[in-house]
């Protein structure tokens, strides 16, 4: 296949071969497609699980859904967006500049939706991975560059009962738009990122919202605003204003990375802040029971001006004591309450932790690597494992961060995006060496010691061993510039064979 995407037809006939493979068409898939169209790669495929482009952007269709991060540094740096309509854009002004950068850059040739890889399989014959999708189509190429996003499988907890109860349950992340929520008892289990963007919306037009919150987040003033008409104007006519805009953004953030780390002054004064509007709640009992006691930074801290205000809402009720069970019509708490409901909305989270799954990955000498990553994910500089050559991640372990995950994405791109063009010019094989990666893993978890998110809570960046694998222990100007250099001596470099 040179220079044409495939159709469905096409590669239902027949096993395939193409130089890469995308897989994701999230922002992550999306990012590595047109670095890989500016690297000259043509023979590529993008495939994509569901049947639309977007990742998280496309599945959390959650009222009062928008980024957490400001879109200016929320977005590519090759596709300035000067018309956001706020600092923190809605989730289909985010979904809808997706879209256009896949028509811009030419993707949607490339993209296979509704494929769903389940196995990769390295063949040591031809050093190809050989990628088998859900319906047994099989494709062979040299390179597999894997896009698949942290957040896109929902955790749902096993309530008992559940399946005894008559109204609809969905999770955040699967709204289902169809159930009119107006005038009901409904009920939001978790009060995370998604549970303080959701529960504002849902109190405005529920009869009666109970929010079952197992720990409370901490939360800081949100920022956000309207960028008005003129500014717009500027951003669009001035280009500069937008990417300094950006630029301001980006050290902002960096300055700000103190926060996350115990015991900081940034991190000591964000806790009294974030206590002071706490201490602004009137009802004591809300006070109390919205109050963490978990050190700021453990969890994502989270932004929003409404979340307190809809809590203390006369139709809205916090409870903090564990679910029990669920009965046709009710949640049933552990201290005997029970709490009627028409409608239950799981904010609770995503299986961050299990990196890559349920895909089957099989590397050298029949090795899975989810058998080498049973205590846990690990990858050299988030993109590579020994033992699985010429496999690349795109925001794999310990590359989340808390300010922009589209910057460590394209930080990650550009490292990988060096090795395949070596791969495909010169018919390479890169492995990463097993002593840079176990170096680089030490330096990982030694640094992490430093950061709040390893002191005593639940947060998703941490494995059920406590060992961090989600987020990346310091500022991301540090992974920017490790991954400006192809350090081909970390890898064991061979030919193909054929
Ligand atoms: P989350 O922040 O991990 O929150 C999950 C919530 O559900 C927590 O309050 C958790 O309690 C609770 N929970 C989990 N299992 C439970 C159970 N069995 N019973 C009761 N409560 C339970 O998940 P999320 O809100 O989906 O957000 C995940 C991440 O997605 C965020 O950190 C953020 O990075 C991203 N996100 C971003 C945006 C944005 O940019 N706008 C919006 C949403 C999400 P515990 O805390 O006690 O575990």
């Amino acid at each position: 296949m040179e220079g044409s995407a495939l159709t469905s037809l096409e590669l239902d006939s027949q096993a395939t071969t193409v130089d890469a493979v995308v897989i994701g068409a999230g922002p992550g898939g999306i990012a590595t497609s047109v670095a890989l169209k500016r690297a000259g790669v043509k023979s590529f495929l993008i495939l994509e699980r569901e049947s639309k482009i977007g990742g998280v952007w496309r599945d959390n269709t959650y009222p009062g859904a928008a980024c957490d991060v400001p879109s200016f540094l929320y977005s590519f740096s090759f596709e300035m967006n000067t018309q956001w309509s706020k600092v923190f854009a809605p989730q289909a002004e985010i979904r809808d500049y997706l879209e256009r950068c896949v028509e811009k850059y030419g993707l949607r040739r490339h993209i296979l939706c509704d494929t769903e890889v389940v196995r990769l399989g390295f063949d040591e014959t031809t050093s190809r991975w050989i990628v088998t999708t859900a319906t047994g189509k099989v494709i062979k190429t040299s390179v597999v560059l894997t896009a698949v996003g942290q957040l896109n499988r929902p955790a749902v907890p096993k309530l008992s009962g559940i399946e005894t109860f008559s109204g609809p349950h969905f999770h955040s992340a699967r709204w289902d738009h169809h159930v009119e929520l107006e005038g009901k008892s409904v009920a939001v289990i978790g009060a995370g990122a998604s549970a303080i963007q959701v529960v504002p919306h849902v109190a405005k037009i529920a009869a009666r919202l109970t929010v079952f919150q197992r720990s409370p987040p901490w939360v800081m003033p949100k920022p956000d605003r309207a960028y008005s008409d003129s500014e717009k104007w500027r951003f669009k006519w001035l280009p500069l204003l937008a990417r300094a805009s950006r630029a301001k953004l980006y050290w902002s953030y960096e300055r700000g990375h103190d926060k996350v780390i115990a015991g900081t002054k940034l991190n000591k004064a964000m806790e009294v802040t974030a206590r002071a509007i706490i201490a602004k709640i009137k009802d004591p009992a809300l006070r109390k029971t919205v109050t963490p006691d978990y050190p700021l930074g453990c969890k994502r801290i989270l932004l929003s001006n409404e979340w307190y205000p809809a809590l203390a809402q006369d139709n809205v009720k916090v409870t903090a004591e564990g679910i029990e069970r669920v009965t046709p019509t009710a949640i049933v708490t552990k201290d005997g309450g029970k709490h009627p409901v028409d409608a239950i909305i799981y904010c609770t989270g995503f299986k961050s932790t299990e990196f890559l799954l349920p895909m089957e990955i099989v590397g050298r000498d029949n090795k899975r690597l989810h058998d080498i990553w049973k205590d846990g994910a690990e990858a050299y500089r988030g993109s590579s494992v020994p033992g699985f050559p010429n496999l690349f991640m795109i925001y794999g372990p310990n590359t989340t961060v808390p300010s922009s995950a589209i910057f460590m994405i394209e930080c990650q791109v550009n490292y990988v995006i060096k090795f395949v063009k070596r791969i495909l010019r010169d018919e390479l094989v890169f492995e990463v060496k097993r002593e840079p990666m176990r170096r680089f893993n030490e330096m990982i978890q030694h640094r992490a010691q430093r950061y709040a998110w390893m002191s005593s809570c639940n947060n998703w960046f941490k494995s059920a061993s406590g060992k961090l694998v989600n987020n990346w222990p310091s500022p991301t100007l540090k992974f920017f510039l490790l991954t400006r250099v192809l350090d081909a001596q970390n890898y064991q470099i061979t030919r193909q064979s054929e």
